[in-house]
């Protein structure tokens, strides 16, 4: 079956009542029903719910429909993005160790990963995902991830997949993905040999900016990866928070396992399940939803490239675009996602563009099927000091948008307007 079938239906045999919706399981508890049920459970004899912190049937569906629609072996929702980007990376390292970290990457992934986590002792190395040319000369015996974005917010280029995969498994240390921009509709990093993938669900998986949620999903035979893998001891030796509990020797993917037993019980950043029913609900819909942002950000690009006061349009679906034949090798169908990006003469003018459109909003988000326009230089870059700024490809005169799912007719039309 392919993953849009799968989307709709993986994981789910109706219940008593014949309900076609996955029912919304908003409780805390679970009644174990005896003292040996209980017993089991907590020693990983017999699986199934203990507490909502740790696991919840409605986000069990969620997360199995997210692990094969992935083409992945097993995934873990979270409450954000951002804790899917922490755990994968708190998996993986601790204090006194390293991360390899792409330049051009979401910001706030960014100063979580450079910043704060330099705080806990884990020090980040950056390196360039386009060519990865220098990621080898990086890696140390202290390395325990690499992570970048397949497609990057907001700089909208495209990572050398392919490339990083082989020299981190040269070197047996773990990549992480974030596959959010791109979304599994247009691109699966594990058929390019990525070992863990995470995202922001509040973005296209939720689709309509509906709630804030992450997810992260392990690679079918990840496991032999990881056991005996002396940069990772601790999937190997016992852990003595769980009595002793050796992950090695469970035969369970265990990436997501001790990312669910260990960090998700101690720092507890549990999805809601009415949030895992709303991402239920985005999943249903991606694959059609992703052809239309496609589409539409492409006529909204074309438009943009042939307009007299535009200088220049980032959008990996155009052919003038730096990215346009890696988008087309590695995205499905020619299609190239919801987001780009242009440039005008000055601040000034850029402003008066975010005030003058009506149905693109002012907001910073992506991938609501509501279009989005932000102007980076004034909002989000503000901070950052005008040299690192140009170094960033952030000029003063620079537009975002998240194309959405209203008729391209009429937000070419409200871009017309704008720009007058
Ligand atoms: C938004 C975003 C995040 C953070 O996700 P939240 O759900 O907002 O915590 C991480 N990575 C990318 C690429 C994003 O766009």
């Amino acid at each position: 079956m392919t993953e849009q079938t799968l989307a709709l239906h993986h994981g789910y045999t109706q219940d008593g009542v014949g309900a076609m919706a996955v029912p919304l399981y908003q409780t805390t508890a679970y009644d174990f029903k005896s003292a040996q049920t209980a017993a089991n459970r907590f020693a990983l004899k017999e699986l199934g719910p203990i507490y909502t912190r740790l696991n919840n049937p409605t986000t069990e569906i969620f997360e199995n429909r997210m692990a094969v629609v992935e083409k992945g072996e097993a995934a873990l929702a979270v409450s954000s993005g951002q804790s899917a980007i922490f755990y994968a990376v708190a998996n993986l390292a601790q204090c006194g160790e390293n991360i390899i970290v792409a330049k051009k990457i979401y910001g706030g992934a960014t100063t979580l990963l450079t910043h704060t986590l330099k705080r806990f002792g884990i020090e980040a190395k950056l390196f360039d995902s386009d060519s990865a040319d220098d990621l080898e000369e990086l890696i140390d015996e202290n390395t325990k991830a690499i992570f970048f974005e397949s497609l990057s917010n907001p700089h909208i280029t495209i990572a050398d997949v392919e490339k990083i995969a082989k020299i981190a498994n040269k070197h047996d240390v773990i990549t992480i993905c974030d596959n959010t921009v791109a979304t599994p509709a247009l691109f699966n990093p594990f058929e390019k040999g990525i070992d863990v993938i995470v995202h922001s669900a509040s973005k296209y998986i939720t689709g309509q900016g509906l709630a804030i949620g992450g997810v992260i999903v392990e690679r079918k035979g990840l496991n032999d990866k990881l056991i005996a893998n002396t940069r990772y001891p601790h999937f190997n030796e016992p852990d003595e928070s769980y009595h002793g509990l050796v992950y090695a020797d469970l035969p369970l993917p265990m990436f997501t396992l001790r990312a669910r037993l260990s960090l998700l019980r101690d720092m507890g950043a549990a999805p809601a399940p009415f949030n895992s029913w709303l991402f239920i609900q985005g999943l249903e819909t991606l694959a059609l939803r992703m052809k239309q942002h496609s589409q539409s950000a492409l006529e909204v690009a074309k438009f943009l490239e042939s307009h007299k006061k535009v200088k220049k349009v980032f959008y990996p679906g155009l052919e003038s675009n730096p990215y346009h034949q890696k988008s087309k090798e590695y995205f499905k169908d020619g299609q190239s996602s919801g987001l780009l990006s242009f440039e005008v003469e000055d601040f000034e003018y850029a402003q008066k563009i975010l005030d003058n459109t009506k149905i693109f909003t002012v907001v910073v988000n992506i991938g609501d099927s509501k279009s989005i326009i932000t102007h980076p230089a004034s909002t989000t870059h503000m901070q950052v000091p005008p040299e690192d700024l140009l170094k960033s490809g952030v000029t003063p005169g620079l537009i975002r948008l998240s194309v959405g799912l209203e008729s391209s007719e009429d937000l070419i039309e409200d871009l017309i307007w704008a720009l007058d």
